[in-house]
């Protein structure tokens, strides 16, 4: 699956929610190490980062030594979506996806030459609970098509891309353009999502 759209043109620049999301990240990440993982997984060592990408909702990269990792999360799940629940998972949305990426950290530590998604996978995310079939795929219910987000951290779907128009949220001023509030675009959605 190719991603819809081009994170590689966005610059990755953290905005306050943006942080407020990685921080939530980490604190997930560090109760899912200790109730889950013994404390095993090197958290210190994860980079987590919010992704643009709509349809590959989280990954994990290592180095070769497998002293460093980079997680990237969806910033969709930031929102309404990320408190779907996931069939055949105690998880939502956006705890799987954490706790699929989680299990990939384990594995590239504990188990590196075991197939990403195989049976060494498999059966760990059965053990936490989570949905043993390698990647969710979830039917987002969005009646607009493109997603953006305000400042102020909701985030609403219009039927059409405004491109290079500025518009702002209505919810937070109705009355009239507000830069303070402008709507910032987060990506298209499609009709599912998965994790890798
Ligand atoms: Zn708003
Ligand atoms: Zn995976």
């Amino acid at each position: 699956m190719s991603p819809v759209l081009d994170c590689s043109r966005l610059p990755i620049r953290l905005s306050r929610t943006d942080a407020a999301f990685v921080a939530e990240l980490k604190a997930r990440a560090e109760l899912f190490n200790r109730e889950l993982f013994n404390s095993g997984l090197p958290l210190a060592k994860v980079e987590f980062l919010p992704s643009a990408a709509v349809r590959q909702l989280g990954s994990v990269r290592t180095n070769r030594e497998r002293s460093a990792f980079v997680m990237r999360i969806a910033r969709l799940l930031d929102g309404p979506a990320g408190d779907r629940p996931v069939g055949g998972s105690r998880f939502n949305l956006r705890d799987e996806v954490l706790v699929h990426e989680l299990v990939h950290v384990e594995q590239f530590i504990s188990a590196p030459d075991e197939a990403p998604h195989g049976p060494w996978f498999l059966e760990r995310m059965r053990l936490i609970g989570a949905r043993p079939r390698a990647c969710p795929t979830v039917q987002l219910e969005v009646r607009g098509k493109w997603l953006y987000r305000c400042p102020a951290g909701h985030e609403v779907t219009r039927l059409r891309r405004y491109g290079r128009r500025r518009v702002s949220c209505r919810r937070c001023d109705p009355q009239a353009y507000n830069p303070r509030h402008r709507l910032r675009l987060v990506g298209e959605i499609t009709s599912a999502g998965g994790a890798e």
